[in-house]
């Protein structure tokens, strides 16, 4: 089944896979395919193989390419599309919404213009491990059902083997593809277009007054509430092009991204982002610059009066910064185990922030080691920390309000913080691996770990940690 390109022909273009010479299974997510009817793609494990290395589709599947415009680092692409995903089918998950089902890296696609539309097995796996690992965060996401090794080699620097990765969404429209669609000048397209995006995403807004008004409120409001979850767990998206921002507001395209380890605000990995435009710091701001792009795409249908439609969206978007601060406010705050948010929890959320910044401690084990229930690894590990005694008093004094018990707050805190975050060196750790073994036990074993990034398991032990100085992962690449 495919709603979108049945209904919206002018936005797709109907394109095959190229069948891989010789694929062979990577990874297939028993647990994701439990909650999708996949009945219509494949019905057994060899079909699987074959529908989800793009080498054999049934009659149900009508794979398509959608179009979408956007604007990178800034500039706008009138007419980008997906060079190197194929759209197989819609689904429907147990929980009754929609899912679409997503090849990346089956071949060429009428959006491909200078490239092969594959991938080589690095980002594929890169993909697998942090799309499922920010779902096991709790962060709105993309996901990753599958992964094949195509038995063919990509040219990229030098050859490396292909892979393909199959991306399960709640959909892949996103702020690109209304510019795409806004620029095409047709404004019964564009109220149907954004009348599908209601349908699929946002069904409260139909009742409305203002739908389209309503909409663009709602895209607002999942986006400052992603970003904040970005931000409370330390992830950096890389390359945040409206073409890479979702209406759905999950996170989509793990390319050049990463998480931080010692904590810096104005930390940047992306090879891409050479002026430092997607920064840790600047992830909030750029979300309002791609809405306000995204308002553009919309004016039509807020009011045909143009002063007017601008004016109403203004008012929506100058209220994202509060809208993300509410968010990111309860976030930091509930990573601190405080319950209430108050003056005193936002300082002393700002002020842990600048002594893990001063210090140069591990953002993701700093708050983990506030959640022990003892001092035995917070004493050692924030010995280097200047302020650490009066910012525990502080944090002590304010817990003290809450009346938890300490087993109760650790608890929380356990739940909150997690133990395990796909670290940039164990990514590249285990693509090396595969790449030079062949073997896949590396990954699997931190798939587990990230899958359960809550549970700490002493066999785990070293996924925890950063890297040591010679592990250092500083750039991430595509
Ligand atoms: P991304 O950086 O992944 O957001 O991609 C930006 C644009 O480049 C999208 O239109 C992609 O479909 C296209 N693209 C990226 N890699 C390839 C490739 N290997 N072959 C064809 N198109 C690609
Ligand atoms: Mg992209
Ligand atoms: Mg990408």
């Amino acid at each position: 089944m495919q709603s979108y390109a049945a209904q919206f022909p002018s936005l797709v273009e109907h394109c095959a896979p190229t069948p891989p010479r010789a694929p062979q299974w990577i990874s297939f997510n028993e647990q994701l395919a439990q909650q999708l009817d996949l009945s219509a793609l494949f019905r057994d494990a060899e079909q699987a193989l074959a529908c989800l290395s793009g080498t054999e589709l049934n009659e149900a599947i009508t794979p398509t390419a959608s179009a979408y415009a956007g604007h990178q680092f800034a500039h706008f692409v009138p007419r980008l599309g997906d060079g190197r995903a194929i759209l197989l089918s819609e689904v429907q998950g147990r929980d009754g919404l929609t899912y679409d089902v997503q090849l990346k890296g089956a071949g060429k696609t009428p959006f491909s213009r200078g490239g092969d539309g594959r991938s080589p097995i690095g980002p594929v796996l890169r993909e697998y491990l942090c799309s499922e690992a920010m779902h096991a965060l709790g962060v709105p996401t993309t996901r990753a059902l599958a992964a094949v090794a195509s038995g063919e080699l990509v040219f990229r620097d030098t050859s490396l083997p292909g892979a393909i990765l199959t991306r399960v969404a709640r959909s892949h429209l996103r702020v690109g593809t209304f510019q795409y669609v806004a620029q095409q000048g047709d404004n019964d397209l564009l109220q149907r277009f954004a009348d599908y995006v209601i349908t699929r995403h946002y069904p409260h807004c139909r009742e409305t007054d203002a739908p389209y008004l309503d909409l663009f409120e709602a895209i607002n409001d999942s986006q400052a509430r992603l970003i904040a979850q970005w931000m409370a767990n330390g992830f950096i998206h890389g390359v945040m092009n409206t073409d890479n921002m979702t209406l759905s507001g999950e996170t989509i395209d793990y390319g050049p991204c990463a998480f931080l380890e010692a904590y810096q605000a104005d930390a940047v990995f992306s090879s891409i982002d050479k002026q430092g435009r997607y920064a840790y710091r600047n992830q909030p701001g750029i979300g309002q610059w791609n809405l306000a792009r995204l308002a553009e795409s919309m004016l039509a249908l807020i009011d045909p009066d143009t002063d007017t439609a601008i004016k109403q969206v203004t008012l929506v978007l100058n209220a994202f910064p509060k809208m993300y601060e509410h968010y990111y406010d309860q976030l930091f705050a509930q990573k601190l185990g405080l319950y209430q948010i108050s003056d005193n929890s936002r300082a002393l959320v700002k002020d842990f922030l600048e002594l893990l910044e001063a210090a140069e401690l591990d953002f993701t084990l700093a708050f983990r080691y506030l959640s022990d229930p003892d001092d035995s690894r917070r004493q050692p590990f924030f010995a280097a920390a200047e302020n650490w005694p009066q910012w525990h008093s502080r944090w002590q004094a304010e817990l003290a309000q809450q009346g938890l018990s300490a087993t109760e707050l650790s608890q929380r805190l356990q739940a909150t913080n997690p133990a395990y975050i796909p670290r940039n060196h164990l990514i590249e750790q285990v693509i090396q691996d595969v790449l030079e073994t062949g073997k896949l036990e590396a990954f699997q074993l931190l798939l587990e770990a990230l899958q359960n990034p809550f549970d700490e398991r002493p066999e785990f032990a070293h996924l925890m940690q950063p890297a040591a100085p010679t592990e250092r992962v500083t750039k991430t690449f595509c």
